[in-house]
């Protein structure tokens, strides 16, 4: 078996085996680039390590010939003491895990070979010392497990000793000395010598990059970015060249384009006489990478002809490492770049632009959720706003607000009318109604996946996370920051996206994007090139996708905004809302009906009501098709809460007023009671309890169509009939609705469908039945959701989701993006047997996961004719859609 490549026997296509770094490496090297010579050890050999406690057979010897060819091509041989060949024995897996795992430099040096590394550098003893120090430390801590602040304190006793708090004032002796210091620390801890032989040096030094795959902060990582656990790292062993060997030497970080903005440059850093880990431990300010033009003209011009052909290579923007010693440039890491929301657009397009990539492509190189990121508001931010802190960007958005400390304040003052921040050291599901009523969540501790930031995501709120600057006092009510106090009723501004906080107002805009997607901002002439870039890259996704898409609309201004964002019709317009304001007197006076006569007035007055609402509606979306659902929640909801009515009558009558009608109002309440409402009176079953009601809402929508078709428009209604578990149900149902169309309709050449919602299991499972009484089928996953895992949607984000999150049972919640294996096997169940029974039946989505872009891809998969989501969703769902028929 084979265990160790060659960098000239991999390529970048072998990731899975060499890992993203050693896959890369060998890439530079078969494209001629100057990689120092090495090779990996694979995914494979960790795997195999990792499973069995120890290195599998045959890897030791393959090692031992590499590391003979190595020695061969570096002509010095592995801690030899005249002119020994050190080198650095690196982890890299397939998916980038920044700091995650361990590097271990300067393999080799022991007593004697610093004295060769020495003569090496030219008689450089400052040099070959401070290796060795490194070397010990490095090993001591990451093979043996030796507290790294041990070495910290060693090292500052040293420097205290000479007056000094900078290394660079260090000399030999100071760190020969420090060299026993930290063999004297090195052998207390592990109870044996810092070994001295140099193969045992790197055995074990891979031996602890394998282990470190299991290292509690990669497992988090891992499980944070959904990042699989069993893959394993590879192992790359590499001829050291120094960064720090004088003036002449340095080493630095190169982006072929700004990460950040995308814009075509030089972009990166450079730090003159140091090694890598000193640029990541900011020890000394690096300068910027142009600078290098001036200190070494040669390295540049070379570095800048390597950015141009990797580039090109890779067709995509390039990450780089690379160090300069003694005026030698070496490439010694390439990467494609993360890079902004923003960046990925402007990147895609100029790509495009220069001919390296086609549009497929660069639709392929851009996703939903970037563009959902473009389309939140923003911050108006000029010179005068500095933020104070940053956290983590945990859930976009720019929300600004009074700093409130406690959950029973936040809801308190946003009852008030009042906009809040709530800011704690980290949120527990105790604060759920504060993070509710709050603008904004703002704390101090955990991650993107601690409660906060996970709660808040699924609100849709913004939210900063572990902005550990802040020293937040709860029971005196304020936080300190960069030497402020910020005390409850301060105005705080916090940007979800950036994770940075502001103090003060900070004004808020409409992003670029939106205005865009608006139409008041023209691509071409807008001059902008993340606006042209979005444009050009959506109007291909709209020629290439097949799903429709739709919105989810009741009101004719949210229907008027998706249909300019690009939606082809109404997939769901909810009619409960209906219902509600100064309505609800009619509601409660169909409720409370005691007779037919009543009742019948009741829904006689909400019929014009509705027929109005639909008219609206029809004409925003004139020509596409508008699916109505007839009222769905329970009709109690449309009354007082129980508790607080009862308080009311009971004070009334202590006063001595009239209750009648309270009272008549508390009976009605108190009969229509349901410890489970969402699994009782609701959807079909309250049509089918309450005479006339669905028929008034058909009515209403039969009418107004034909108003609208008579006045010159065109309204396509589609009737839906939610909750449906049996064929019967539609059916009764339908009979009903067909009647009352065809009374209406008579011959105005309005056609309207009457099809179903599938949201209860049963009738996923019996969709073939019902497809024969359905013109279409709509599955509502949120529903569907609910009923396939038994989740309460409205209890269960705050109440334990965290913890299913932590422990791994979902990687996201089932309520945001589709459970393909159990969920979404009941919507292909149903979409296939609706279709057996009724061939061409139409299908679609308006279901949450309507606008989430993995859950698109799902439902392109299955075959639906369209998604309908909420109006901000709509360009998301056009993108996904198009990327999932690439
Ligand atoms: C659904 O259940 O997915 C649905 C769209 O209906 P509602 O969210 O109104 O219950
Ligand atoms: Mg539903």
């Amino acid at each position: 078996h084979k265990y160790v490549y060659d960098f000239a026997e991999g390529n970048k296509d072998l990731k899975d085996l060499l890992g993203g770094k050693g896959a890369n490496l060998a890439e530079m090297t078969n494209l001629g680039l100057p990689v120092p010579p090495g090779f990996t050890i694979t995914t494979e050999a960790c795997k195999a390590y990792l499973a069995t406690g120890s290195e599998p057979t045959g890897l030791a010897e393959q090692i031992a010939a590499h590391l003979e060819a190595l020695e061969r091509e570096m002509g010095r041989r592995l801690g030899d003491p005249q002119d020994p060949l050190l080198v650095s024995v690196r982890s890299g897996a397939k998916f980038s895990m920044p700091g995650m795992m361990e590097t271990v430099l300067n393999v080799g040096l022991n007593d004697r070979s610093v004295v060769g590394l020495s003569a090496q550098a030219g008689g450089n003893d400052r040099f070959a010392w401070d290796s060795y120090r490194r070397l010990i430390q490095m090993f001591g801590k990451t093979v043996c497990d030796v507290p790294g602040e041990e070495f910290e304190h060693a090292l500052d006793d040293v420097k205290r000793a000479k007056g000094t708090t900078n290394d660079l004032d260090l000399d030999a002796d100071d760190l020969r000395g420090l060299v026993d210091a930290y063999k004297k620390i090195f052998s207390k801890h592990t109870g044996r010598e810092f070994p001295q032989e140099p193969r045992e040096q790197l055995d074990l030094a891979i031996r602890a990059v394998f282990e470190s795959w299991n290292a509690e902060r990669a497992v988090i990582y891992r499980r944070q970015e959904r990042i699989p656990a069993d893959l394993g790292t590879a192992v790359n062993v590499v001829a050291m060249v120094f960064g720090n060997l004088g003036a002449d030497s340095g080493t630095g970080v190169a982006f072929t384009r700004d990460p950040a903005s995308g814009a075509q440059g030089i972009y990166g850093d450079y730090l003159a006489n140091a090694q890598g880990e000193d640029v990541v431990a900011g020890i000394r300010n690096t300068v910027p990478l142009q600078e290098l033009e001036r200190i070494d003209k040669k390295s540049y011009d070379e570095l800048l002809d390597y950015m141009a052909r990797l580039e090109g290579h890779y067709k995509d923007l390039c990450d780089i490492e690379f160090t300069i010693e003694r005026g030698k440039l070496w490439m010694l890491q390439t990467r494609v770049g993360k890079r902004t929301a923003a960046a990925a657009f402007v990147i895609a397009g100029q790509l495009v632009d220069e001919g390296l990539i086609d549009l497929d492509e660069a639709l392929h190189r851009v996703n939903g959720a970037q563009l959902a990121q473009l389309m939140f508001p923003r911050f108006k931010l000029d010179h005068e706003f500095q933020p104070v802190a940053k956290g983590i960007g945990a859930s976009p958005g720019a929300a600004v607000g009074k700093v409130v400390f406690t959950s029973a304040r936040a809801v308190e003052l946003a009852a008030e009318g009042e906009s809040v921040i709530l800011v704690r050291r980290e949120t527990n599901p105790d604060d759920l109604n504060g993070m509710i009523a709050a603008k904004g969540i703002l704390t101090s501790r955990g991650g993107k996946t601690s409660h906060a930031a996970v709660v808040a995501r699924g609100m849709g709120k913004t939210c900063v996370s572990g902005a550990d600057e802040l020293d937040i006092n709860i029971p005196q009510r304020k936080f300190t920051v960069a030497g402020q106090t910020v005390t409850e009723g301060d105005v705080v501004s916090i940007d979800g996206t950036t994770g940075k906080v502001y103090l003060g107002e900070v004004p808020v805009m409409p992003s670029e994007v939106v205005q865009y997607f608006e139409g008041t901002l023209d691509p071409e002439q807008a001059g902008d090139a993340l606006v042209q870039a979005v444009h050009r890259i959506m109007t291909h996704a709209d020629a290439r996708r097949r799903l429709a898409v739709r919105t989810n609309a009741d009101t004719g201004a949210d229907a008027a905004r998706a249909r300019r964002f690009g939606a082809q019709g109404i997939g769901l317009c909810r009619t409960e809302h209906m219902f509600l304001g100064d309505r609800r007197e009619l509601v409660e006076r169909l409720i409370l009906a005691g007779t037919d006569a009543e009742r019948e007035d009741a829904l006689a007055a909400l019929l014009p009501l509705q027929r109005e609402d639909f008219i609206e509606i029809f004409r925003e979306m004139d020509g596409l098709p508008v699916t109505v659902r007839l009222i769905d929640p329970p009709l109690h909801e449309f009354l007082p809460p129980l508790e607080q009515l009862a308080v009311n009558v009971a004070v009334a009558q202590e006063r001595g007023e009239d209750v009648a009608k309270e009272e008549a109002l508390l009976a009605a309440v108190r009969r229509m009671h349901e410890e489970n409402p969402m699994l009782g009176l609701r959807g079909v079953r309250l049509g089918l309890v309450i005479p006339g009601l669905f028929a008034m809402q058909v009515r209403a929508i039969a009418e107004a169509a034909v108003a609208v078709t008579r006045s010159g428009g065109s309204a396509c209604p589609e009737i839906m009939v939610p909750l449906v578990g049996a064929v019967q149900e539609l059916e009764t149902v339908r009979a009903e609705a067909e009647k009352i169309i065809a009374e209406v309709v008579g011959d105005s050449g309005v056609e309207v469908l009457i099809g179903t919602m599938i949201e209860v299991p049963r009738a996923a499972l019996t969709a073939g039945q019902i497809a024969e009484a359905a013109q279409f089928f709509s599955f509502g996953t949120n529903d569907l959701t609910q009923m396939g895992w038994g989740f309460s949607r409205d209890d269960v984000e705050g109440a334990f989701f965290w913890r299913y999150l932590e422990l791994g049972i979902f990687g996201i919640s089932p309520f945001e993006s589709i459970d393909r294996e159990g969920v979404g096997r009941l919507v292909r169940i149903a979409a296939e047997e609706g279709r057996a029974a009724r061939p061409g039946l139409k299908l679609g989505v308006c279901g949450e996961h309507g606008g989430d872009p993995e859950s698109v891809h799902f439902f392109h998969e299955v075959g639906l004719d369209y998604v309908s989501c909420s109006p901000f969703r709509v360009p998301v769902a056009r993108l996904e859609a198009g990327r999932a028929a690439i």
